[in-house]
């Protein structure tokens, strides 16, 4: 265990003394004396501790940045340990928020014990931590494409028109379609069909911007949400989309149709298709004129074409709750 102590004193004697304390434990790879506490934040910004030990003084005992600390979700629970030199200081350090608190002159092997269980503890708990966030990842991840998922996308579409009917600022959707994708996975089988879905995810991935938030919506079929975009550069990126795409065809080895994609966009411009039902509905029938007209291309839906298998009635009122 690579582990590293901070050690907090104004006092030269008593952050001697402590980094001794410590050092004669074996269980630090680095001790790092600070002088004061803005020492200690600018320490925390960047490089990593797994324990803080502070002197704690009989006067002038300050908790402001115990709460600041403890404000921050990474640092919450680091191990925080008060160096007392007498029983009320000892309490004090407890009090102010300390997760243990010893005397100065503590014996060395019980200070060894008690530190190596604060040291258990927090490194149980750093695991827990990452168990977590892989587990939270994978749950918003498409694992074959590694774009977000279908949970992904009704998340962020519900956040972009949130943010729409708040600022009035455009947000726009790509819906996009692999053209005859069928007739990849017939000649050439389902494997082959994976790896072009995943060299297509990765084309849209590189076309998109940082900001877009792109997903495999379900089967052959992407989308690409533009929070505060409206559908001119929406098109742009559709048509960064259909170059990617041309590049990955064209540097595929086995002799095959080449791969094209068909994209959809609309945007909610107009007050009554800010709900992300109307938008997805919209830029589905404006995938399912691209793919009329020919495939490889991108149409922008446009409030005269109506797609008569697709036809739809219903334009809730801007103030319908996203949530439903
Ligand atoms: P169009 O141009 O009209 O979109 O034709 P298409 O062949 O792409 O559309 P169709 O809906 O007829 O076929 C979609 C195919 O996508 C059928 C299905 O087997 C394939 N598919 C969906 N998900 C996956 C997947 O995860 N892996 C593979 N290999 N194929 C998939
Ligand atoms: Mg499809
Ligand atoms: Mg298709």
């Amino acid at each position: 265990m690579k582990t590293t102590a901070l050690v907090l004193a104004n006092d030269n004697n008593k952050k001697m003394q402590m980094v001794n304390h410590l050092t004669a434990t074996g269980l630090f790879a680095q001790i790092k004396p600070l002088n004061s506490t803005s020492a200690l934040f600018q320490h925390l910004k960047s490089k990593p501790a797994d324990m803080i030990c502070w002197a704690i003084e009989k006067k002038n005992r300050k908790s402001d940045w115990i709460n600041k600390l403890q404000a921050l979700e990474q640092w919450h629970d680091l191990p925080l340990i008060a160096f007392a030199e007498d029983q009320q200081s000892l309490i004090d350090g407890f009090e102010l928020g300390a997760s243990d608190a010893v005397h100065v002159e503590i014996d060395p092997t019980e200070l060894s014990v008690r530190m190596h269980r604060h040291l258990q503890r927090w490194q149980r708990l750093l695991e827990l931590r990452k168990s977590q966030e892989q587990l939270q990842k994978m749950a918003l991840t498409d694992p074959l494409t590694q774009l977000g998922n279908r949970a992904t996308f009704d998340m962020s579409i519900k956040q972009a028109a949130a943010r729409t009917q708040r600022s009035g600022i455009p947000y726009s959707l790509l819906m996009i379609d692999l053209d005859h994708f069928k007739a990849f996975n017939d000649t050439h089988g389902h494997q082959v069909g994976d790896t072009i879905l995943k060299l297509v995810a990765e084309a849209i991935h590189l076309a998109a911007r940082d900001a877009d938030i792109c997903c495999r919506y379900g089967g052959e079929e992407f989308a690409v949400i533009l929070p505060d975009t409206k559908a001119k550069q929406a098109e742009v990126l559709a048509e960064r989309i259909h170059k990617q795409v041309a590049k990955v065809s064209s540097a595929q080895p086995l002799e095959r149709r080449p791969i094209t994609v068909s994209i959809g966009i609309s945007s909610a411009t107009r007050r009554n298709n800010i709900h992300p039902r109307i938008l997805i509905e919209e830029a589905d029938q404006a995938l399912y004129l691209a793919k009329e007209k020919g495939r490889n291309r991108t149409e922008i839906w446009r409030p005269d074409y109506i797609v008569p298998q697709m036809r739809f009635t219903c334009h809730p009122s801007p103030q319908l709750a996203f949530g439903a």
